[in-house]
């Protein structure tokens, strides 16, 4: 073979561990935000919004002990009618299925009917699970979270509980150590340099669908979509072209807003983090499309890489 030599292997001894651990847990509950704290970077877009991760993201960390594949999923969510939804339970569920250890991210003090539905999944997949009690920032006075812990403790035979706050950074080096120590005896599986399965194009996109989903709101249709249709080299800069998908023609203009200052806003902030992730200038043109019905679409999600 010719080329570079690979890159020296990690440490790896007898005990070294190694597989997937799938992060699943109800919409909202932070396990985009988890994922990006755990590996030092934005690998999935967050907002307040529940649903906003549609998509399959891995994660993959490294360490002296073990290396984890963590697979960030769409939240596990109920009355899903719509063909997207469907689609996005889909994706969790399987995720879930390939695991070798699942994460349950909660909402440290809560429990609800769709925390309930996703330890059933987790109950039937036969897979051994760690409790990942997130937003502990939250809980004043902290002694509040030795009760919940102890009804945690009473509803599955977790392998461990961890408190934790993807938001603050708070106890993420416990968690790390608990699901490296409960994955399989295994050689790494990834070469040590590769940190993600998703490619720059699709870190682009999703950025710039963060974006809108900030600027928008309340008024964000529920099918919108970004794809990447052309990235090349401009001089000393990137040139992107994006469109964004509507399901419905009446949505255009409120995405676009008046004299196009809202899509003008969110072309500026994804251009401001887009720039600072691949560290040069981007120059970036949105384009607001129409396909009607794609959300309950199987072939135009299938188009856009949702199934
Ligand atoms: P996901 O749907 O489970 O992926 O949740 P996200 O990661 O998208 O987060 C949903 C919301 O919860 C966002 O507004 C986050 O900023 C917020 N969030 C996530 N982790 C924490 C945390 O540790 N503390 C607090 N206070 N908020 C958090
Ligand atoms: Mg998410």
């Amino acid at each position: 073979m010719t080329g570079p030599s690979p890159p020296p292997a990690p440490p790896a001894g007898a005990d070294y561990r190694c597989g997937f651990a799938a992060l699943v847990g109800r919409p909202n509950v932070g396990k985009s935000t988890l994922l990006n704290a755990l590996m030092g970077e934005k690998l999935s877009i967050v907002t307040p919004r529940p649903q906003t991760t549609r998509h399959r993201v891995i994660g993959v960390l490294t360490g002296p002990q073990a290396q984890i594949a963590f697979v960030d999923t769409p939240g596990l969510h109920q009355g899903a009618r719509r063909a997207l939804n469907r689609a996005m339970n889909r994706t969790a569920a399987a995720a879930l299925v390939d695991a070798d250890l699942c994460v349950l991210v909660i909402e440290a003090l809560k429990w609800t009917a769709e925390d309930d539905l996703v330890l059933g999944r987790i109950r039937a997949s036969g897979r051994p699970a760690i409790a990942a009690v997130n937003k502990v920032d939250r809980v004043r006075p902290r002694e509040r979270l030795l009760g919940y812990l102890a009804e945690l403790a009473q509803r599955f035979d977790f392998r461990e509980l961890v408190p934790v706050s993807a938001l603050k950074g708070l106890n993420l080096e416990p968690l790390v150590g608990a699901i490296g120590r409960n994955l399989p005896v295994s050689p790494p599986l990834f070469p040590p340099g590769e940190r993600t399965d998703r490619d720059m194009r699709f870190r682009i996109a999703e950025i710039i669908r963060e974006k809108l989903t900030l600027e928008l709101q309340q008024e964000l249709p529920y099918g919108i979509a970004v794809e990447i249709e052309r990235v090349s080299e401009e001089q000393d800069q990137l040139a992107v072209d994006a469109a964004v998908w509507v399901d419905r023609s009446g949505q255009k203009p409120i995405v676009i807003g008046a004299k196009g200052e809202r899509l003008k806003r969110v072309g500026r902030a994804a251009r401001l983090e887009l720039n600072r992730l691949l560290g040069r200038r981007l120059h970036l043109e949105l384009w607001v499309k129409v396909r009607e019905g794609w959300a309950d679409s199987a072939r135009a999600l299938r188009e856009l890489g949702l199934e």
